[in-house]
């Protein structure tokens, strides 16, 4: 609220950030040079800046997920900040609540923030990696709350994580070989080693040219020197708990959407101090184009 008081500061934010360092020139694309711009104040041509030779008009916003939304730059931002500032996310009721919109818009641009900004990179994991599977409750269908146990319709996630480092997790078909497979020769340096249970779908990582070290759970081992997955499997917990938490269900369909926010927020824990994080995010939402 300080550095973001209104809209009008966020709208400066982003012509500053994507397009004229010093708020003033910026290169116009219809003269093929940089041009002195400015912001006149006719009420139609209030989103945009204009360049003052040719007329030509750039909109701050154009591109990003908040171009032309009803919903005000000053609350997206305010939406961002909120999600970077809390350990465990916050669910798209309380931002109802936060924000003053309806449950749908708050739904919304938690799922735009999550799967346009917080998608996960295609940089692999290098070092000593984990990888392993779970299985994510989602609700039943057509009935908002907690279905009892039997009842779950489970979707199988699957995903990675350095020691120390970055996880990458995924919604899968299944936990097939053919399916595990493409993910870690994707996503697996060329440096790095390979710890998993014993999933039979990882039987083939040493033949495809991995180190690769299992764990025996199924006969009680679940450290054997340096080798175990007890990190990715604190990841899975975190998720579970969050969801289970803050979010009651998800259904399989936008379960994707929740493991980016999960990775997001573990890949930047280092940077926890709420500002740090949400200036990240920022710098995404000014930088990433939709198509
Ligand atoms: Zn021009």
């Amino acid at each position: 609220m300080q550095d973001f008081p209104d809209d009008a500061t966020c709208l400066e934010w982003l012509w500053h950030n994507r397009y004229a360092a010093d708020g003033e020139h910026a290169f116009c694309e219809k003269c093929g040079q940089t041009r002195k711009f400015a912001r006149y104040s006719t009420s139609q041509q209030r989103q945009s800046w204009t360049c003052t030779a040719c007329g030509h008009h750039v909109h701050p916003t154009a591109g990003t997920i908040f171009h032309k939304s009803s919903t005000s730059l000053h609350l997206w931002f305010y939406a961002m900040y909120l999600m970077t500032s809390t350990r465990c996310g916050i669910s798209a009721k309380q931002l109802e609540r936060e924000l003053g919109v309806t449950y749908k818009t708050a739904w919304r641009m938690f799922h735009l923030i999550r799967n346009e900004l917080m998608f996960q990179d295609d940089e692999p994991l290098e070092g000593e990696v984990e990888a392993d599977e779970t299985y994510v409750g989602g609700r039943r269908r057509g009935q908002p709350g907690r279905p009892p146990a039997g009842d779950r319709k489970k979707t199988p996630v699957f995903g990675m994580v350095e020691r120390k480092g970055r996880v990458k997790a995924y919604v899968v078909e299944d936990v097939k070989t053919t399916t595990l497979m493409p993910h870690m020769i994707k996503y697996l340096g060329s440096e790095s080693t390979i710890d998993t249970d014993e999933l039979r779908s990882y039987a083939t990582l040493g033949r495809n040219g991995f180190e690769h070290h299992t764990i025996p759970h199924s006969i009680g081992v679940y450290v054997s020197g340096d080798v175990h997955t007890n990190t990715i499997e604190g990841f899975w917990s975190l998720v579970k708990r969050g969801i289970g938490g803050t979010h009651h269900a998800v259904s399989q369909k936008y379960l994707q959407g929740y493991l980016n926010e999960y990775a997001w927020r573990y890949n930047h824990r280092d940077r926890f101090d709420g500002p740090a994080q949400f200036g990240l995010l920022l710098a995404r939402a000014a930088s990433v184009l939709r198509v």
